[in-house]
């Protein structure tokens, strides 16, 4: 027989800093990821301590000089309800609105997502394109982390215990920035990324990001595209030099979503795909 949960809901930052200080106590946001995980496992957490109650965790703010913030317990389904937001990230409210279907949006949070750590997280590629900040809070105080600091391996976060991710904090991109998210499941509309990818190119600022989900055993963020475009913006070279490091940077796996060969097919017709998505976006590949 299965032991009961056992769970507490606190109200404040604070108390639930103290409540996860207990050996073995795990925190609870939205719950579809974890309570998923627990049903299929004999493992037992001491505490359950539900995140829901604290309002600090549910602030969702896009301003000039921060640029966007978002509270660790904020919903899919919030980022996709502001239109601001939309028209400014469209990348993340693009992988925002692939994840699950509306009642999972409703409740799967965007600190869930990331700390659950999975290599398809459909937010960790936007988030790493724009070169995401997390805020980590413990007892000791706060720390700030790079999103990319967060994975440790499929599903392993490097959170240490007793340390929350309360808020996610992501710089304005230039002006001249253009976004494009991309996803690859086995059906429509319900389903983990057996691939999903997020692009970043700006002409003005010289900058060009790709990051593959689905392909290691963490979201890549390709090294080297930045030299990689200020080099040569000439597409047909541009996009071979992207495709051959694409190809020597992912270790995709067979598992039950895809073969280990049709993600490295995905990868190299979404890679030419979101080049060209974002080439439309920035009227042409911009001039050196
Ligand atoms: C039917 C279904 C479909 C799904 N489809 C998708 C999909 O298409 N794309 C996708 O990316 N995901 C999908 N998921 C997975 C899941 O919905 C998301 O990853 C979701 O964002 C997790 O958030 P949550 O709030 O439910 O996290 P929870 O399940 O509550 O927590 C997940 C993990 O993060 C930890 N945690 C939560 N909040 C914090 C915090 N603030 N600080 C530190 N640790 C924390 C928990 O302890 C747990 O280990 C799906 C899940 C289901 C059940």
């Amino acid at each position: 027989m299965i032991a009961p949960l056992a769970y507490t809901k606190p109200r404040s930052l604070a108390e639930a800093l103290e409540l996860l200080q207990i050996a073995h106590s795990l925190p609870l946001a939205g719950g579809t990821d974890l309570l998923v995980e627990l049903k299929k496992s004999n493992k037992r957490p001491a505490l359950l301590v539900d995140l829901k109650g604290i309002p600090d965790l549910d602030e969702l703010a896009l301003t000039a000089d921060r640029g966007l913030r978002i509270g660790a317990n904020v919903t899919m389904n919030r980022l996709i309800e502001s239109g601001e937001l939309v028209s400014a990230f469209p990348a993340l409210t693009d992988a925002a609105m692939t994840v699950g279907t509306d009642q999972i949006r409703n409740r799967a949070t965007v600190g869930g997502n990331l700390c659950h750590a999975s290599p398809s997280a459909d937010l960790a590629p936007p988030l790493f394109v724009l070169d995401t900040q997390l805020v980590v809070a413990s007892l000791q105080g706060e720390r700030r982390i790079p999103i990319s600091a967060l994975w440790q391996g499929a599903k392993q976060n490097t959170l240490q215990p007793g340390e929350l991710i309360v808020q996610i904090e992501v710089p304005w991109p230039g002006a001249a920035a253009k976004m494009a998210f991309l996803k690859k499941m086995r059906t429509a509309g319900h389903d983990l990324a057996l691939v999903n990818m997020a692009g970043l190119l700006d002409p003005v600022q010289g900058r060009c990001r790709i990051c593959i989900g689905g392909c290691a055993c963490t979201p890549v963020l390709l090294p080297g595209t930045d030299t990689l475009y200020q080099e040569s913006r000439d597409p047909d070279q541009l996009t071979a030099r992207l495709l051959a490091l694409a190809e020597a940077t992912i270790v995709p796996i067979d598992d039950v979503r895809a073969s280990a060969r049709y993600r490295r097919e995905i990868v190299a017709v979404f890679l030419q795909r979101l080049l060209k998505l974002l080439a439309v976006e920035t009227k042409g590949w911009g001039r050196c």
